[in-house]
């Protein structure tokens, strides 16, 4: 008992199951739709027919009606049929006539002439009767006979040709044939027509099944997809449909998940690393001082050591903090008016003695007419402040450096130019990365974070602004930033990748 409860169960949700599935909803919907069809041209074809048929008996009816009235006269208060008996077809009309459904009676409903058949069929009321005489209007009744069967009858008025005398006559025909024919077709049509019904439906699965194959094959690629297993792609099935947009929508999600978590494992490797190389070093400087120092100097020695490292990973952790603080939308600029030819003017100022010590000839083109942009100062200083020192850093002594501020129609335009060691082709794309750097330093300087450029990057964008590089190895490199003037409509939305152009001259 228990064991058939649990079966019921079961089956009874593996049924809401399929009830609920796209496939059986799609099928139904197919069956339901041709049921409606089928039944809808049903009826109409059954009393196309019906009304048909029923015009041919009143038709045969009124031929007969016809016939009648010519062969037979009253005379004598007595029906005499006038016809050439030699003649068959006259012969059959007439016998067709009497041995039908006929009936004539006088005005008092005495019978004069009754064919067989009317025999089972009720006589009219008085009333009725008197109506029509009276009318003399032939109307159409059906009426039952003893066994159920129905007629369609045609009462109407004969009058005796000497005195002028109306009588009452019937003539009919069973409705028995036009009905078992439309039985017939309904009986046959809805055979037909529930067979089309379930074709349909059956279709329908099929279809629907073939329609939605893709779709499992989506839903399947969707059920393997894990951090680890992102290239996978389903393949187009070239039709271009609804179901081929979805396939590539969903491959193009893939691809942007996959790149977005290849760069946070190339981040993490990074950091890491980056973490790494300071870490060994003050383990080494705690060795030292714990194992082999020996005087107070010595000690002191290590632990400075080790405080300058500690000193370097905590940059780097504020560093980075801060970029994720400025990439995830939580540093909110303080933009206001800002004179960027002032600004610039000002930094380049300071870097005037480093550049002097490491004999580097630096120029400036500030250009003070129209170049105010809305700002944050913090940010835009750090901007400037990054670029330059790169120039100095980058620039072999000897070199030349050249600091401008323009405008340039919407844009005020502040480019920063060098004779330094440059950055090779292969490097350029990648030198707004975070923890980018070109190893192969030509120069004496001390290599940075690598971050310097990702804020740069950030912070022009965040300003609506475009930041371009042109480098040659060996012979210089020039960073060109453009922000919209103040003056200039609002800035337009460029999308991320434009903002760090880089290009090899
Ligand atoms: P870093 O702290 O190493 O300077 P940045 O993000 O500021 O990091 O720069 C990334 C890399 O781009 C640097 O390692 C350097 O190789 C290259 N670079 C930046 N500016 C210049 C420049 N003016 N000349 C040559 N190379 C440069």
């Amino acid at each position: 008992m228990m064991q058939w409860v649990m079966k019921r169960a079961r089956f009874y949700r593996e049924f809401q199951r399929l009830a609920r599935s796209l496939r059986f909803r799609l099928a139904l919907s197919y069956a339901i739709f041709f049921a409606i069809l089928v039944v809808g041209v049903g009826f109409i074809l059954r009393s196309m027919l019906a009304s048909s048929l029923d015009r041919e008996i009143r038709q045969v009816i009124l031929e007969e009606w016809a016939a009648a009235k010519g062969y037979m006269h009253i005379e004598n208060y007595r029906p005499d049929w006038r016809y050439d008996r030699a003649d068959p077809e006259e012969s059959l009309i007439v016998n067709k006539i009497r041995g039908g459904v006929y009936l004539l009676t006088d005005s008092h409903r005495t019978v004069l002439e009754r064919s067989e058949t009317y025999k089972g069929i009720p006589m009219s009321e008085a009333d009725e009767v008197a109506a029509t005489l009276k009318s003399k209007e032939p109307t159409w009744v059906i009426k039952r006979d003893t066994d159920g069967e129905r007629y369609l009858l045609r009462q109407g008025v004969m009058v005796d040709s000497k005195y002028y005398q109306p009588y009452y006559m019937v003539i009919g025909k069973p409705l028995s044939d036009i009905e078992g024919t439309v039985a017939t077709f309904t009986r046959n049509y809805l055979l037909v027509g529930l067979a089309a019904i379930l074709t349909g439906g059956l279709l329908g699965w099929l279809m629907a099944g073939r329609a939605l194959l893709p779709l499992n094959s989506v839903a399947q690629a969707a059920q393997e997809i894990k951090g680890s297993n992102l290239k996978v792609r389903i393949p187009l099935r070239g039709a271009g449909d609804e179901l081929d947009r979805l396939i590539s929508s969903f491959n193009d999600m893939t691809a942007r998940l996959d790149s977005s978590f290849e760069q946070i494992r190339q981040f993490s490797t990074d950091v890491s690393h980056e973490l790494r190389t300071p870490l060994t070093s003050i383990r080494g400087q705690m060795e030292v001082a714990l194992f082999t120092a020996k005087t107070a100097d010595e000690f002191r020695d290590a632990m400075g050591d080790a405080l300058q490292d500690v000193e370097h990973l905590s940059n780097i952790v504020r560093a980075l903090l801060q970029l994720s603080q400025a990439e995830s939308g939580q540093l909110v600029l303080q933009l206001a008016p800002l004179d960027l030819a002032a600004v610039v003017e000002d930094i380049a100022e300071q870097f005037e003695i480093p550049a002097e010590d490491q004999k580097l000839k630096l120029e400036t083109a500030i250009e003070h007419e129209g170049c105010t942009i809305k700002a944050d100062r913090t940010q835009i200083c750090r901007m400037i402040t990054n670029l330059i020192s790169n120039s100095v850093k980058y620039t072999p002594s000897g070199g030349r450096m050249r600091i401008e501020v323009r405008r340039q129609e919407d844009c005020v335009l502040f480019v920063v130019s060098d004779t330094g060691v440059g950055i090779a082709a292969d490097h350029l794309p990648h030198i707004f990365d975070r923890f980018y750097r070109v190893r192969k330093m030509q120069t004496k300087s001390v290599q940075g974070l690598g971050l310097g450029l990702s804020f740069v990057a950030w912070i022009v964008q965040a300003h609506g602004g475009k930041v371009d590089v042109q480098s040659t190895e060996g012979k210089g490199t020039t960073f060109t930033v453009s922000l919209p003037a103040a003056d200039a409509g609002p800035p337009e939305q460029d999308a991320p990748e434009q903002l760090g152009a880089a290009s090899v001259t």
